[in-house]
């Protein structure tokens, strides 16, 4: 907890606007940090996203809550406020009581905030923001950060602003939110140190780690522009076969993956192993959907079931997207899904 720490969060904090930045260790922390901080636990549902990183639903039953799996849009691979709407209703019917939704801003684009919003203050639940891949995104000239009750965001390298390890880091407007984040990150401090007022954790960011993201976050807002450009010039030249990402023109997005749909599983097969042989490499994010993992298939989930989350992870593939991809690299990913298979 150097000086570089307190120095990051100020910068954080200032890059999108939000009165408050907590770091912590990482993304699945934060998101356990602001479930701990809402005092979420036992008897409660959590809505989380079918079709995201595990880490979005396991930081639920981490606490002791019960996630409950939402389908999504098949536009923009966020929650469906629809499927959410109706899970709500089906989760009361369960005797669980709802306490909050977990949109996730997933590949970098914002979740349908709005239409969330109004499901989350008819219903009385919280908004935690999973901005894992999202965060420096805009929704209606609102950079993420303050588009949740409390948004978290992570550091991976893989993530849009990476360090060299592991870091994260949870946003609030409010005061006493930031307060209680502020001690449950370390072991549930008073102002005093060796006071404990509450059980909390130790999930310190690493003051190495944060001066990597002071200078990281010089070149930041430069890097979403490039990471833009390249997005645009790949939508442009993709050949119509693949369903490729559009944004509403309310929002922007970071493109910590430019992920593009084939028609068929065999479709997608074939584009990456024509990829793959012209040496360019290409991910499924995510080949399995949550609700049909060992681990939270179980879990309450939207009852006319989970059709787009199915459909996306049958179907989606991510192409190589940085900042500093070349031009030359760009059309030799365009060319070679141009190719006919
Ligand atoms: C990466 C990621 C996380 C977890 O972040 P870690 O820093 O790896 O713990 C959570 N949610 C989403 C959507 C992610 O992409």
């Amino acid at each position: 907890m150097g000086p570089e720490v307190e120095e990051l969060e100020q910068k954080l904090a200032e890059f999108c606007n939000a009165k408050h930045c907590i770091s912590c260790g990482n993304g699945t922390d934060a998101l356990q940090l602001a479930l701990l901080a809402l005092d979420i636990g036992a008897g409660d549902a959590v809505f989380v996203p079918s079709f995201t990183f595990a880490a979005s639903a396991e930081a639920v039953a981490l606490v002791g809550a019960t996630p409950v799996l939402v389908d999504i849009d098949l536009r923009s691979y966020c929650m469906s406020a629809e499927s959410l709407e109706r899970t709500l209703s089906f989760t009361r019917s369960i005797n669980l009581r709802p306490a909050a939704v977990i949109p996730v801003d997933l590949f970098g684009q914002p979740a349908d905030y709005e239409s969330i919003f109004t499901i989350a203050s008819k219903h009385e639940i919280r908004v935690i923001a999973d901005s894992a891949q999202g965060w420096g995104a805009t929704y209606k000239g609102q950079t993420t950060g303050t588009l949740g009750d409390v948004t978290t965001t992570s550091f991976f390298p893989s993530k849009p602003l990476g360090c060299y390890g592991d870091g994260g880091a949870i946003f609030t407007q409010d005061f006493s939110l930031a307060s209680k984040l502020d001690s449950l990150r370390a072991h549930g401090k008073a102002s005093e140190k060796y006071e404990n007022v509450r059980i909390g954790t130790n999930s310190r960011l690493d003051t190495i780690q944060a001066a990597i993201l002071l200078t990281k976050l010089e070149v930041f807002e430069k890097e979403l522009e490039e990471r833009d450009k390249i997005a645009s010039r790949y939508s442009q030249k993709i050949p119509d076969q693949y369903i490729t990402p559009t944004l509403p023109a309310h929002v922007t997005s970071t493109w910590a993956q430019y992920t593009l749909r084939a028609r068929t599983a065999i479709e997608r097969e074939l584009a990456q192993a024509a990829l793959k042989s012209a040496g360019i490499p290409t991910a499924v994010y995510y080949p399995r959907p949550l609700h049909l993992q060992t681990a939270y298939a179980n879990f309450p989930q939207d009852p006319a079931g989970l059709k787009h989350s199915e459909q996306a992870s049958a179907t989606v593939f991510s192409l190589p997207m940085s900042p500093y991809l070349t031009l030359a690299d760009q059309d030799k990913v365009i060319e070679t899904l141009s190719l006919p298979a």
